[in-house]
């Protein structure tokens, strides 16, 4: 049964103290992981934050925003009608009939691989990239359809934090197309290099996302603190725990015990070490926000070539706008959105060193309200499409360097 929301309030606050944010940060690690939903998480003074709260807290809500003397506003008072309509596709019986009409469950989507790699063997080769705590697959999919011999490769992984949807339907999308369009732009691309795409990093979240609760992030492991989960992009071996992320289970953003401690991270970065020499470009794939960000996450200070970077970002910028003038702003993780550490980019990066690694926050703007991870399924395709593009003008760029 799906958790619903009926007659949940939805805020948007601004804290523009240290105060309101230590505010905001110790509703976002309260034990009761029912009271408050965070859309996102408060890091930098000034910047808005959204806020689901339950009926029966909201007394006590009130009275914070009162004490702590906030700017806020109220969205919503019934935060259920954003989440009436999933937008669920049956599992497909052949492999014709999976589409991106609507979203698919896990099983649906790895059902959907398996008839890729029946129906074409010459191209497609599916790998076990890692497990999730509750024993599910994280399937990884190797589309190598160029001519037999050594080639460089392209890393894609999406479906990290559960509740972004878009993420896991732009990659398969993005698989589809490499391997059938037979458009020459697109086709340079699927023979030049192996693309190596994994839809579900987080695939125990994903499940849970269409049958408990649309809005969770994290992984499942439970902890003693009757708390479940770690964010898996805080969890990460590099510079883990240093800024932007949490100590505590209870919040949307905790690192984990230790760096790895979540078998998804830990079984996902190995397979990558497998390839990693291989790897050209590495792409982690979020929502919401639209933002094209680069390493780091955890300092402001400069990234060996990010130069390069900067200018590799700038060519995915304008290639995402061309088809439906989608407007990405980019830069730095640390600047640009906000502190982070523990993420895989910036592991990809540091550790794995892959000289090109990237994050994409894909539709809507930040801007747009607190629904953002409802994206309506009609703007699958645009958006697939639109980030294909990003990657393509990326992918130009770096074999001009
Ligand atoms: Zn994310």
């Amino acid at each position: 049964m799906l958790k619903r929301y009926d007659n949940h309030h939805v805020y948007q606050l601004e804290p523009k103290t240290q105060q309101q944010l230590i505010a905001i940060n110790i509703l976002e690690s309260k034990a009761d992981q029912d009271a408050y939903t965070f859309v996102d998480s408060a890091q930098i003074i000034g910047q808005s934050v959204h806020i689901i709260v339950a009926p029966k807290y909201l007394p006590q809500f009130k009275n914070m925003l009162r004490t702590a003397n906030f700017t806020y506003q109220l969205l919503s008072e019934n935060a259920q009608t954003e989440l009436e309509d999933l937008e669920l596709e049956d599992t497909p019986q052949r492999a014709f009939d999976y589409n991106w009409k609507k979203y698919h469950t896990l099983d649906g989507t790895y059902k959907w691989l398996e008839m890729l790699q029946m129906q074409y063997p010459q191209f497609i080769t599916l790998y076990t990239a890692g497990y999730s705590y509750e024993n599910r697959k994280i399937l990884a999919v190797k589309l190598s359809k160029g001519a037999v011999g050594p080639r460089r490769s392209i890393f894609l992984e999406a479906g990290m934090h559960a509740r972004e949807w878009i993420t896991p339907a732009v990659v398969t999308y993005i698989l589809q197309q490499l391997l059938t369009n037979t458009d020459r732009s697109i086709n340079v691309m699927s023979e030049r290099y192996d693309w190596y795409i994994v839809p579900h990093a987080n695939p125990d979240g994903y499940v849970y996302t269409y049958t408990v609760d649309r809005l969770w992030r994290k992984t499942r492991k439970p902890h003693i603190s009757g708390c479940f989960g770690a964010d898996p992009n805080r969890n990460w071996d590099y510079h883990w725990g240093f800024i932007g992320s949490n100590n505590n289970p209870c919040s949307n953003i905790y690192a984990g015990s230790r760096p790895f401690s979540e078998r998804e991270t830990y079984t996902l970065a190995n397979f990558i070490s497998t390839f990693k020499k291989s790897m050209l470009l590495y792409v982690s794939i979020h929502s919401y926000g639209q933002y094209l960000l680069y390493p780091y996450g955890h300092t402001n200070s400069s990234a060996p070539n990010a130069g390069e970077l900067k200018h590799i970002m700038d060519a995915g910028i304008s290639g995402v706008k061309q088809r439906y003038g989608t407007v990405y702003t980019g830069g730095n993780i640390y600047d640009t959105i906000y502190p982070t550490s523990g993420t895989s980019v910036d592991w990809a990066y540091g550790v794995a060193e892959i000289k090109y690694a990237y994050a994409f926050e894909l539709r809507p703007s930040s801007k747009n309200y607190w629904t953002g991870f409802r994206l309506p399924a009609n703007q699958i395709i645009p958006t697939s499409e639109e980030t294909l593009d990003a990657l393509i003008e990326m992918i130009k760029t770096i074999e001009t360097i």
